[in-house]
């Protein structure tokens, strides 16, 4: 009777795993038959346990294209900034439209950090270039993004007028010794190396124009004398010039989030180049591409 049992429940046992077996082959046979969804199957599993990447982009013509491209999108609107939280081939992505300039850009930055808890952000979007040997089209990845707006200017006298191009001393907003009455530096926000990488990759597929690393420089100023633009790229080694990266960097940073800045040339006015509004449409794309590469990367690395 007692030997009987044995038999029996070894007997189930067998049935048993031969059934996972038969179960887990027939998963195995049709994720190799079906790559595609396959892929986004993992993707979807990305979904749960990656937190979203942020992309942002100043103005409609540098957000809403990339908003267009999400699934399962939930649009939230917090004061004034818009945010788009969905997927982007399958991975999580929040796109945020933080309009113009530096404090704007900050508090959209801090909102979504608090909200989103995002594993990074890119701040992206068009710029002017401050380098002649880069072209409306060209793209400039921020090795490092700075403030080029926060200065000490020279001690001068009613009547004595005033000259940009005598500040030569910079103001760092964020100085590590909170005492220093008068913290006289050139802060430079480093990109993230993994963006970088991820970056490097999607330039494989950029067509538009060429991929270079560089300094991106900030200020709600657009700065149209070339001697001024002149003097930026010998004092910072600005590639470009627009408004918001290195003030998310700043904030980023603060968080301890990734960041890397991302900009387009929409004009070039050290070279002659035009202002070109398709430019917007074509760095979100390249965005795009540099967001899936770097979700991709993250889930390989958790594996
Ligand atoms: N002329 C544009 C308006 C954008 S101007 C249009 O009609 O669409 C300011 C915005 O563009 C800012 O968000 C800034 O980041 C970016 N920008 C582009 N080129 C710039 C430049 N040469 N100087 C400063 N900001 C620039």
């Amino acid at each position: 009777m007692f030997s009987n049992f044995k038999i029996t429940d070894t007997f189930m046992r067998f049935k048993k795993i031969l059934l996972i077996l038969i179960i887990s082959s027939i998963t195995v046979f049709s994720a190799c038959n079906e790559h595609d969804s396959s892929k986004t199957q993992t993707a979807q599993e990305a979904s749960k346990s990656l937190q979203p990447i942020i992309i942002q982009g100043a103005l409609p013509i540098e957000s809403e294209r990339m908003a267009a491209k999400l699934d399962n999108v939930n649009v939230e609107t917090i004061g004034g900034w818009k945010f788009w939280k969905g997927t982007y081939q399958g991975y999580p992505v929040v796109i945020s439209k933080t309009r113009m300039g530096m404090s704007n850009s900050a508090a959209a930055t801090a909102l979504a950090i608090e909200r989103y808890k995002p594993i990074a952000i890119i701040n992206q979007g068009t710029a002017g270039g401050h380098d002649p040997a880069l072209k409306v089209y060209d793209i400039v990845l921020g090795r490092y993004s700075t403030n080029i707006g926060a200065f000490k200017t020279p001690k001068k006298a009613l009547g004595q007028g005033s000259n940009t191009l005598d500040w030569n001393e910079a103001f760092d907003v964020l100085p590590d010794d909170e005492s220093d009455p008068e913290p006289i530096a050139i802060r430079k926000f480093q990109g993230n190396e993994q963006l970088i990488k991820a970056a490097f990759i999607a330039k494989q597929h950029y067509t538009k124009g060429n991929v270079v690393e560089g300094t991106i420089g900030s200020t709600d100023v657009w700065n149209n004398e070339l001697d001024r633009i002149a003097f930026f790229r010998t004092h910072y080694q600005t590639s470009v010039e627009e408004m918001e990266a290195a003030s998310v960097a700043q904030i980023a940073y603060q968080f301890n989030v990734p960041f890397l800045g991302i900009r387009i040339l929409s004009n070039n006015l050290t070279n002659g180049g035009d202002y070109d509004a398709g430019t917007g449409e074509a760095c979100q794309d390249f965005v795009l591409n540099v967001a899936s590469e770097y979700m991709k990367a993250q889930l390989a690395a958790k594996k």
